[in-house]
């Protein structure tokens, strides 16, 4: 069947911002798709994105019904919306506009077939069953620009590795995060327990050693030693200044004769990970400095992961694979404006080797299809936020009912979807 209606209608996202039907990020990287706002400073605080809703009403909708292409090709409706745009960053219609109707036709599509959204999305991307449920990234201490303390590191993550199941890897999970409050609440008061724009806490430590202390320290008293594994997302382009990095950004009167260069950074994340269980730093460097990525990607060891530096974007993932400056990429759908982009995106990355985390954005809704496409690619990672606020729990509990639906059949990743030569517990089927 063909498209036979389209409509758009502004909503509000997790930060209590404006979307149409897709996230919206904080730390962004300056090479990702267009998100189209308003602008208009008296209504929506510019945030606005009514622009993009009428490019769907008016713009995009009549042209896809009259294209009559079918719903379930989801390939020739991308590429006619890539089209219809013209521009090579979704500029005109705003990747906010796009994407949104790209992944409306995905869950048409998949409705059309009478089948799972995840099973549509394996089928367009070619994966085949058995599927795998991916191992969930959770972000229980919040920092960078997604908390008001004075953290410079973004995220850190408890994945649990060592679960034999997603259903269990939430379990882990979840009682972490609340042993880790305890902990924090134990330590710096309750104050300390309130928590950033992804559900983990905000502590005002000093910086990623405390941290990673708080979290080596919730992992034993939860019993969880050797079971969880610890990421990192530095989001380092929030503090890149004058070719340095300024773990203290966040202070007006931070000074610059305290700024690290790359080598001193990439020495300090060396120390971190022969200390604590870290298998992976996302954006650990700014997302133009390639040969910090480059050399520090080879020295670590480590997934070293893509966000900022790759933007979802394949042709900035080619640069990144020519120049070995990572191994892993994030995959965030609003990043490049189509459901079909994004699992090229995928599978470029996969084809040299990378790991590949499917993401959400800091601004969220209740929306749940990253979490159907991360068991369509067959991935093996997932990050959408802490174990807590409902945007964030919605991705999760998705990926509890597709566990319980696929039954039997069904693998958890495990630490498998690591890449960079890690030794994962291996594969664990149910
Ligand atoms: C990230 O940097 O990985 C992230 C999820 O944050 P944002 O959406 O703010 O870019
Ligand atoms: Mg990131």
């Amino acid at each position: 069947m063909s498209i036979t209606k389209i409509h758009a209608r502004q909503i509000f996202d997790s930060r209590g911002r404006f979307r149409a039907a897709v996230p919206s990020g904080a730390s962004t990287g300056i090479h990702e798709a267009v998100e189209l706002r308003d602008g208009t400073k008296s209504e929506y605080v510019g945030k606005g994105v009514l622009k993009a809703v009428t490019n769907v009403n008016e713009k995009i909708a009549p042209a896809l019904i009259e294209s009559g292409i079918k719903v379930t090709a989801q390939k020739d409706i991308d590429d006619f919306l890539i089209k219809l745009d013209g521009t090579p960053n979704k500029g005109l219609l705003g990747a906010n506009a796009i994407l949104g109707v790209s992944i409306a036709a995905a869950v048409a599509g998949a409705a059309e077939k009478d089948v799972p959204l995840y099973q549509h999305l394996a089928e367009l991307a070619g994966v085949k069953p058995p599927y795998v449920l991916p191992v969930p990234a959770f972000n229980v201490i919040n920092g960078g620009s997604h908390a008001g303390n004075k953290l410079a590191f973004q995220e850190f993550m408890l994945l649990p590795t060592g679960a034999t199941s997603f259903t269990e890897a939430l379990k882990i999970g979840t009682e972490t995060y609340h042993t880790l409050k305890k902990v924090i609440n134990a330590k710096y008061g309750i104050d300390a327990t309130n928590v950033g724009d992804e559900g983990g806490f905000a502590p005002n430590v000093s910086g990623a050693v405390e941290s990673l202390d708080l979290l080596v320290e919730a992992i034993k008293k939860a019993g969880y030693e050797g079971k969880i594994q610890i990421a990192l997302d530095v989001a380092s382009s929030e503090f890149y200044k004058e070719g340095k990095y300024d773990l203290n950004f966040k202070d007006p009167n931070s000074d610059p004769s305290k700024y690290l260069s790359g080598k001193e950074l990439a020495d300090f994340y060396v120390s971190l990970i022969k200390k604590y269980p870290i298998v992976s730093v996302e954006d650990p460097f700014d997302q133009d400095d390639w040969e910090a990525w480059t050399h520090f990607t080879k020295e670590s060891g480590i997934q070293i992961v893509g966000d900022d530096l790759t933007v979802t974007n394949p042709l900035r993932i080619k640069t990144a694979i020519e120049k070995k400056a990572c191994n892993g990429l994030l995959l965030k759908v609003n990043q490049i404006g189509t459901v079909s982009e994004s699992i090229q995106a995928a599978q470029l990355s996969q084809s040299d080797g990378w790991g590949v985390m499917v993401s959400h954005r800091s601004g969220e809704t209740e929306n749940t299809f990253i979490a159907d496409l991360s068991v369509a690619l067959g991935v093996g990672q997932i990050k959408t936020g802490a174990p807590a606020r409902s945007e964030r729990v919605a991705k999760y509990n998705q990926l509890l009912r597709i566990e319980e639906e696929i039954g039997a059949n069904v693998e958890y990743a495990g630490g498998r979807g690591l890449s960079a030569g890690l030794t994962p517990p291996a594969l664990i089927s149910k």
